[in-house]
């Protein structure tokens, strides 16, 4: 059974059909890429998946249970984790209360509760730290961090709360080339560890087609392609979207 089932799934802002009767579906562990031009509606769909918008139709169905319309908590308690989405108040904590904030929330204890007890999951917020390699920063004050690390922190973050579906929604915004395709390797290394299951945007074609398993795209709110990336590569609709007919993906500026 596949991780995500979306079927049919529509949202019109007035008259702009932003995600128009859209199909497509996630399997376990894989890593999928959404990909489109600006106002494709990419974000509509997202925010449909994370309950941040409420779909006009269709259904969204994560491990068979149609979530469709559901509040943003109540999608994540399901398991569907997102990033990258900084707290209000995490520059006003060090990196690994930052994590233990997480590990806190994610095991259903208080706030009151850390409060008392500072060292709460320490151990595993370090691991985590570790893992994304950010451990020497643990108790850095968060505002101290540079952009790319940040985003290493906030993947941290994610991942505490061990959801079974990712949602990134250009997690490299802003990145320099390298810097993009360094976090999302580390992406892809840390969910395939553990199984999880990703739907990610990004503009970098090259990060796109180096770390994909599977590419879809949207043009004017609707899905056009769905394949492997050899295969979306050489889809000429998809190139007429993206360059007019004839080009190919190669040397595509960001
Ligand atoms: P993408 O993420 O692929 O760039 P979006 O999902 O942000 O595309 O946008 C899809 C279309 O929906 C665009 O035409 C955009 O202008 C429109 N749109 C998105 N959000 C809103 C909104 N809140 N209100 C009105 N129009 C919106
Ligand atoms: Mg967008």
């Amino acid at each position: 059974m596949s991780v995500l089932a979306i079927r049919s799934l529509s949202k019109a802002f007035g008259g702009v059909r932003a995600v128009n009767d859209v199909t497509f579906e996630i399997e376990r562990g894989e890593f999928l890429a959404m990909i489109g031009p600006n106002g494709a509606g990419k974000s509509t769909c997202f925010n449909m998946i994370n309950g941040q918008l409420k779909p006009d139709s269709g259904q969204i169905l994560f491990e068979g249970s149609d979530i469709a319309g559901l509040e943003p908590r109540a999608i994540w308690r399901f398991g569907v984790g997102r990033t990258f989405q900084v707290a209000a108040t995490f520059s006003s904590m060090t990196v690994i209360e930052n994590v233990q904030m997480a590990l806190i929330s994610h095991a259903g204890e208080t706030y009151e509760l850390w409060r008392a007890a500072a060292e709460l999951h320490r151990d595993r917020a370090l691991d985590l730290l570790s893992q994304v390699g950010m451990r020497e920063a643990a108790d850095r004050p968060s505002r101290e961090l540079a952009y790319g690390d940040i985003k290493r922190i906030e993947l941290a973050i994610a991942l505490a709360n061990q959801p079974r579906l990712l949602l990134m929604d250009e997690p490299t915004a802003g990145m320099a080339p390298r810097e993009r395709n360094d976090l999302i390797a580390l992406v892809k290394q840390l969910v395939v560890e553990r199984g999880t299951s990703v739907l990610f945007t990004e503009h970098s074609m090259d990060v796109v087609f180096a770390f994909a398993d599977r590419v879809i795209v949207l043009a004017r709110g609707r899905l056009i392609a769905d394949g492997d990336p050899a295969a979306i590569r050489n889809n000429v609709q998809v190139r007429e979207v993206y360059f007019g007919t004839g080009k190919t993906f190669a040397g595509v500026p960001q």
